[in-house]
C-alpha cells in the first residue's frame, strides 16, 4: 500500500545545507558538461555521426552535450521498437508497472539537485525554477502511479448497471505505440510526464525530446533504463521536429500522439493527424496543449502587494518563457498608475546574468530565434505602448540574456496584448471598469492561465463563472500549477484541455472494452 500522494516540496536555498548541496551539484555538471549522448532505440545506444549540440542559453560558449540527432529512417526503427515491446508490456498489470514510476520518481529524488542543476545550465533556469521543474517530474511519477493503481482496482471491475442474468464488465486497455513530443521549457517535468502517463496506461512510446534540452532527457532516460524499463517501452529519439516528429506523426501505426508545444506546430500536427495513412486502421488520438496570452487581472480593490508581486513572478519567472506566463497585467483604473509604479520598482530588483550563479533571477533566453523574436516584439511594443522599464539585451551578456521588460498603456487589440512572445516582456493594459476586465482577459483566441487579484467577493463570484481558461487562480500569480492540485491544460487555442497532472489523465492514453456474458 503507497502511502497518499504528496506534492514534493521545493528546497529553499537561503538555508546554507541547500545552498551548498546546489553549489555542489552544479559543479558536478559542469564536469560532466561536453559529453555524448547515443539515441536509445529498444534498448540499444544508437550513435550518429549527426549531432545536436546543446548550449547553455546564459553563455553560449559553455556546450552542454553533443545528442545523436535521429532521421527517418531511424524513426522508423524506434516505432517499430515500440511496436514489438508493446506487445509484452500491455500485458503487465497496471500495479506492477506502476512500481517503476515510484522506482523512477525514487531515482529522481535522489538526484533532484543534480537534475536540477543539468537544468540551470542547459536551460537557463533560475536554482528555484529547476528545482520546481524536478519536483513536478517527481509528482507526475508519484501521481500517475497511484492513479495507474486506483485504475487497476476499479477499471478491471468498473462500476455498470446490473442487468439480469449477465455479468457486465468495463475495462480499460492501452492503445498501443505512440508519439511523445515536448517543448524545451519544462524539459523534465513535460517531457517525462507527457511520456510516462501512457507507459503507465500500457502504451510504448517514442519520445522525440526539444532539440533545445535533449541531454536532461537523456538523463531521465538514463533513470529509466536504471530502474528497468523494458526495451523499447520508452524509445529516446531526438531529432528535428520537422522531419522526425513529422515521420512519426503520419506514421501509419502511430496510435496516438501526445504534444505540448506551439499552436502553430501543434495544429500542423492536428492537420497531419486526421490524414489517413495507407495502412492505417484507426483514428489516431492526439492530445495537444498549446501556448497561451494569459493575464494577471487588478481590480480597483485589492492587495497591492499581491497585486504587484504577482504580476512580476508571473511576468519574469524563466525569463517569461512559460505557456502560463503572465504577459498580460489587465489592471482597473484606480490603482493602474500605483501598481505599475510598484512592478518598475520590483523588476528593477531582479538580477538577470547566468543562473549558475547564486541569486541570479534570469538568464538567457533559450535560444537565437527566441531572443530575436522578443526583441523584435520589444520594437513592436515601442510603437504600441510605454516603455517604463527593460526594453533591449542585457549590456555584456554572454548569451541571451534581455532585460526584463515592461510596456505601459498597451490596448487591449495591440499585438502584444494578443500574441505570444514567449520572453520576458509584459503588457500593461487599462481597464475602465471591472466588466471591461473581464471583457479584455476573454479577449484573444487563447484560454491556457489567468488571474485576477481582488478584495471583492462578489467580483470574485463572477469572475469564476465568466474568466474563460483552463486554469484560474485567485489573489495569486497565474504561474506555478502543481500536480492534481491544479490539473493543468488550455481551452480554445490553448489546446485540448486534457489537465495534465489530474485524475482524468490516464484515461486519455486507454480504450474502453465493455465486456458482456450471458449465463444461458
Ligand atoms: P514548438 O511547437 O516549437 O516545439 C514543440 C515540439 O514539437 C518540439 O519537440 C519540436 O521539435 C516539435 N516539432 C516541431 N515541428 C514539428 C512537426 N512539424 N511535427 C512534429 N513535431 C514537431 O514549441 P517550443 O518552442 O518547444 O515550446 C514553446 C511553446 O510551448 C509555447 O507556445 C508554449 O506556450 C507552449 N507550451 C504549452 C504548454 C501547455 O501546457 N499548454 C506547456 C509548455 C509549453
Amino acid at each position: 500500500m503507497l502511502p497518499p500522494y504528496i506534492v514534493e516540496p521545493y528546497e529553499d536555498f537561503t538555508i546554507p545545507e541547500n545552498r551548498a548541496a546546489m553549489e555542489a551539484a552544479l559543479k558536478k555538471v559542469e564536469s560532466e558538461l561536453g559529453r555524448e549522448y547515443p539515441l536509445i532505440i529498444g534498448g540499444k545506444e544508437i550513435t550518429t555521426k549527426d549531432k545536436i549540440t546543446s548550449y547553455n542559453p546564459s553563455d553560449t560558449s559553455q556546450v552542454i552535450g553533443y545528442v545523436s540527432k535521429a532521421d527517418e529512417k531511424l524513426a522508423e526503427q524506434a516505432m517499430q521498437a515500440a511496436l514489438a515491446a508493446f506487445e509484452d508490456w500491455k500485458r503487465v498489470p497496471w500495479e506492477v508497472r506502476a512500481r517503476y514510476l515510484i522506482a523512477i520518481a525514487h531515482k529522481m529524488r535522489q538526484r533532484k539537485m543534480e537534475l536540477a542543476a543539468w537544468m540551470v545550465w542547459e536551460e537557463g533556469k533560475s536554482w528555484i525554477e529547476a528545482i520546481a521543474d524536478t519536483a513536478e517530474a517527481i509528482d507526475f511519477h508519484e501521481f500517475y502511479a497511484r492513479e495507474a493503481i486506483r485504475l487497476a482496482g476499479v477499471a478491471g471491475t468498473h462500476e455498470t448497471t446490473p442487468f439480469p442474468d449477465e455479468q457486465n464488465e468495463l475495462y480499460y486497455i492501452p492503445l498501443g505505440a505512440g508519439v511523445a513530443i515536448p517543448p524545451w521549457n519544462f524539459p523534465l517535468a513535460i517531457m517525462s510526464g507527457i511520456t510516462i502517463a501512457p507507459v503507465v496506461a500500457g502504451n510504448s512510446v517514442v519520445l522525440k525530446p526539444a532539440s533545445a534540452a535533449p541531454v536532461i532527457a537523456a538523463k531521465y532516460m538514463e533513470i529509466c533504463r536504471e530502474c528497468d524499463i523494458p526495451p523499447g517501452v520508452i524509445n529516446y529519439l531526438p531529432g528535428p521536429g520537422s522531419s522526425v516528429g513529422d515521420y512519426l506523426v503520419k506514421h501509419p501505426k502511430t496510435r496516438f500522439i501526445v504534444f505540448t508545444g506551439s499552436m502553430e506546430v501543434g495544429l500542423s500536427i492536428n492537420e497531419e493527424a486526421a490524414k489517413l495513412a495507407k495502412g492505417q486502421i484507426w483514428i489516431k488520438r492526439v492530445i495537444l496543449e498549446m501556448g497561451g496570452k494569459d493575464f494577471m487581472a487588478i481590480d480597483g480593490d485589492c492587495d497591492l502587494d499581491v497585486a504587484a508581486q504577482s504580476i512580476v513572478q508571473a511576468a519574469f519567472g524563466f525569463q517569461g518563457q512559460k505557456c502560463s506566463a503572465g504577459s498580460r497585467a489587465i489592471v482597473h483604473k484606480k490603482v493602474y498608475d500605483e501598481v505599475l509604479d510598484r512592478c518598475v520598482k520590483l523588476t528593477k530588483k531582479l538580477k538577470v546574468g547566468n543562473t549558475v550563479e547564486y541569486g541570479v533571477h534570469n538568464g538567457g533566453v533559450i535560444d537565437e530565434a527566441a531572443f530575436e523574436k522578443t526583441l523584435s516584439y520589444i520594437e513592436i511594443g515601442k510603437k504600441e505602448g510605454r516603455l517604463m522599464v527593460g526594453g533591449k539585451k542585457l549590456k555584456g551578456a554572454k548569451g541571451y540574456q534581455i532585460e526584463n521588460t515592461i510596456f505601459a498603456d498597451i490596448k487591449p487589440k495591440a499585438r502584444l496584448a494578443q500574441e505570444e512572445i514567449f520572453g520576458p516582456v509584459v503588457a500593461f493594459i487599462k481597464a475602465r471598469n471591472f466588466n471591461h476586465i473581464i471583457e479584455i482577459a476573454n479577449n484573444t483566441i487563447y484560454g491556457l492561465t489567468g488571474a485576477l487579484v481582488t478584495n471583492n467577493r462578489k467580483h470574485l463570484e463572477i469572475a469564476r463563472q465568466e474568466l474563460h481558461c483552463g486554469n484560474l487562480y485567485f489573489n495569486r500569480k497565474c504561474t506555478g500549477a502543481l500536480v492534481d492540485v491544479q490539473p493543468f491544460g488550455g481551452f480554445n487555442m490553448s489546446g485540448t484541455d486534457s489537465k495534465a497532472g489530474g485524475r482524468d489523465y490516464l484515461l486519455l492514453f486507454c480504450q474502453g472494452k465493455s465486456v458482456a456474458e450471458k449465463f444461458i
